[in-house]
């Protein structure tokens, strides 16, 4: 999974599968529910810690659901494989705005959704009507009302896979866009050229405050652990600074968090998801 994670860190997972297109993925269930095989779906592992004894059970890649749509009246389809600045692009054309604050979030449709990506106080669910979901082998659209969500948080049965999503747009001239565009490309090319391999903030804001704050104030910046680092630039970035494992990460991230919480008493919690088999 080191290859397909921006972190490049974790062990393999027994099966890769990159379904075709609806049929393929539901035939693909049925044949892992068969032969009770456990799963996960991934975008493209810009958030993701995998274990480094890797993952017991199928990886499933939607990157072949790319497809984005005008369905009129101001709202846009994109399927879960698709690239967020390619949404972004998309509605751009249609003259259409309001999500170009998730442009510069690497990933994809799906991994936003799932964590509700966002940037300067905006969330990608804030712009989304409705979802469409597989859910016990049945596709059917769930309006936001009816879900849970909140900040870069998205309560779904871990066997759900989000297969599309509806975003609600406002009308706005293509050149805005193109400017929201290049102030959020100027901003991260600043901010997050961490120079290093990163799954972008490792841990969540707490409410109200800053985790980067957090960890500058409790004298983390920098340090080290195996070929892990709290990134000298931004220090809610850890970043793999070459050979690290996982393991590295995980002790890192329990010094970050002793630490915070011993000079604010802030227990910080992950952002980053962390998946595959224990004890490693
Ligand atoms: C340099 C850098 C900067 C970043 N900046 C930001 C930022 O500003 N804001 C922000 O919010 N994030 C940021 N991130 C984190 C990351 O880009 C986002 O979390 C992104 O949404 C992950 O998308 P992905 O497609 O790579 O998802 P993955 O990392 O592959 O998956 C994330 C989670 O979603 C689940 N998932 C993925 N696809 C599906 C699906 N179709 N159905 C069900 N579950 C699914 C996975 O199982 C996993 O739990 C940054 C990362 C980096 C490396």
């Amino acid at each position: 999974m080191s290859r397909h994670t921006s972190l490049k860190v974790g062990g393999p997972a027994d099966l890769y599968a990159v379904p075709e297109d609806a049929d393929d993925l539901q035939n693909l269930l049925q044949g892992l529910k068969n032969l009770s095989v456990p799963w996960l779906t991934i975008g493209k592992g810009y958030n993701l810690l995998v274990r480094d004894k890797g993952i017991r059970g199928a990886i499933i890649s939607l990157e072949r659901f790319n497809r984005i749509a005008d369905l009129g009246n101001r709202r846009i389809l994109a399927e879960a494989g698709a690239e967020n600045l390619a949404v972004v692009r998309f509605a751009q054309e249609l003259g259409l705005g309001g999500i170009g604050f998730i442009s510069g979030i690497p990933g994809t449709v799906g991994g936003a959704i799932k964590m509700n990506a966002g940037a300067y106080g905006s969330g990608i669910l804030e712009r989304t009507e409705s979802l469409t979901l597989l859910r016990d082998g049945r596709v059917a659209e769930y309006r936001m009302a009816e879900l849970d969500y909140g900040y870069r948080h998205l309560a779904l049965p871990s066997e759900d896979i989000v297969l599309a999503a509806i975003f609600n747009l406002d009308q706005r001239e293509p050149q805005q866009t193109e400017e929201e565009i290049r102030k959020d490309l100027e901003l991260r090319r600043s901010k997050h050229n961490v120079g290093f391999p990163s799954a972008g903030s490792f841990f969540k804001n707490p409410p109200g405050q800053a985790a980067w704050r957090l960890i500058d104030a409790a004298g983390m910046r920098g340090v080290r652990l195996g070929g892990a680092q709290v990134s000298e630039v931004h220090s809610n970035f850890l970043v793999n600074t070459g050979g690290a494992t996982t393991h590295d990460f995980l002790e890192l991230s329990i010094l970050v968090k002793d630490a915070v919480f011993k000079t604010s008493g802030v227990t910080l919690e992950e952002e980053v998801r962390i998946v595959g088999e224990e004890n490693s």
